[in-house]
């Protein structure tokens, strides 16, 4: 593991890599008291030709340090824990599966050692980073994934902290997703607002690839308003997209008003999930106000999903040249 520790007093100090082990905490620490922490999450992947490659890294650089802003703590030099982090990975690169499905995990940590009850900016810090394989994500089970949508919880709000990945938002989540299950779901499709906007599904980033009211083909996904997690697969998946200039890509927002309808006139062609874990993840069924809906997604073979997900792999496994790669 990585740790590079901070103090106010004696600011950063100088980055170790050591064996995985436990952390000694003051039982006052106000990251265990108060949740002042954060986390980051990438995958290295091992290319055809051997070599281990990041994704586009610099993006969880920038938003673990929004994210630090956020919750009081630090500012570090991006491309600093960058070089960090490269090192942490070449010192383990054996442990990188040899297989396409199969990643190695990084996930950075920043956490507040303050060790004092009081509310405050702490003044010690502790950043780390640990490493773990990684599967495929969801079993792909045939016929998608399946959301439970209920306006009963809320996973984020304006002006909260929705928009970084801090631990609390996380926690808070899993009531939720217990009682998902209960409904015979996978995850909860998190909802916002009296009209029922359409947000994340579980922690992923979602899109709808319909044809829209305009009666135009359209890939959308909510506008980063504060309320949605800035993913950095949500962001490539726009921004591939957008190059291929084959069909409107949009950042709008999107209700289950407009969802239901778009079925009812069999309009809606694929709905999934984006995020680091999955990749992407496409939609089979919704749950809400006591429907099961049915969306089409495994009946199309020339699939949007499948598409993008070759486009994005073929990247990270370096089969096709790409600036979004970060070479370890
Ligand atoms: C991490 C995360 C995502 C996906 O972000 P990526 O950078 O694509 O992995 C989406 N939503 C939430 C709530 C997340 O925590």
């Amino acid at each position: 593991m990585l740790t590079i520790e901070w103090s106010a007093a004696g600011g950063w100090q100088a980055p170790l890599i050591k064996p995985l082990g436990n952390l000694s905490l003051h039982p006052a620490c106000s990251s265990l008291h108060y949740g002042i922490q954060l986390f980051e999450g990438l995958k290295v992947y091992r290319g055809d030709d051997g070599r281990l490659r990041l994704f586009r890294p610099m993006l969880n650089m920038s938003r673990m340090t929004n994210s630090a802003k956020r919750a009081c703590l630090p500012a570090f030099e991006q491309s600093e824990l960058l070089e960090c982090i490269r090192r942490l990975v070449e010192v383990d690169q054996d442990w990188v599966p040899h297989s396409d499905s199969a990643s190695l995990y990084i996930r950075p940590t920043f956490i507040s050692t303050e060790a004092t009850l009081g509310v405050k900016k702490p003044a010690r810090a502790l950043l780390y980073v640990i490493l773990c394989q990684a599967g495929s994500y969801f079993s792909s089970e045939a016929g998608g994934l399946s959301l439970w949508a209920d306006p009963k919880y809320t996973r984020a709000w304006k002006g909260g902290t929705g928009d970084c990945k801090m631990g609390g938002n996380y926690g808070c989540s899993l009531f939720a997703q217990y009682e998902a299950v209960d409904y015979g779901c996978q995850q909860v499709l998190w909802l916002y607002g009296e009209d029922h906007q359409i947000t994340e599904a579980g922690t992923m980033n979602i899109f709808l690839h319909w044809i829209n009211e305009d009666g135009e083909e359209e890939l959308a996904t909510p506008p980063l308003d504060g309320i949605i997690l800035p993913g950095v697969t949500r962001q490539s998946i726009l921004e591939l997209t957008r190059s291929w200039g084959e069909f409107k890509v949009t950042e709008r927002h999107l209700t289950m008003g407009q969802l239901c309808f778009a079925l009812q006139q069999q309009r809606l062609t694929e709905m999934f999930g984006s995020g680091t874990a999955c990749m992407i993840c496409p939609v089979g069924h919704v749950v809400y106000q006591g429907k099961n809906l049915h969306i089409p997604c495994q009946d199309n073979p020339s699939q949007l999903t499948s598409r993008i997900a070759k486009e994005l792999t073929d990247i990270q496994c370096g089969r096709s040249p790409s600036d979004w790669t970060f070479l370890v």
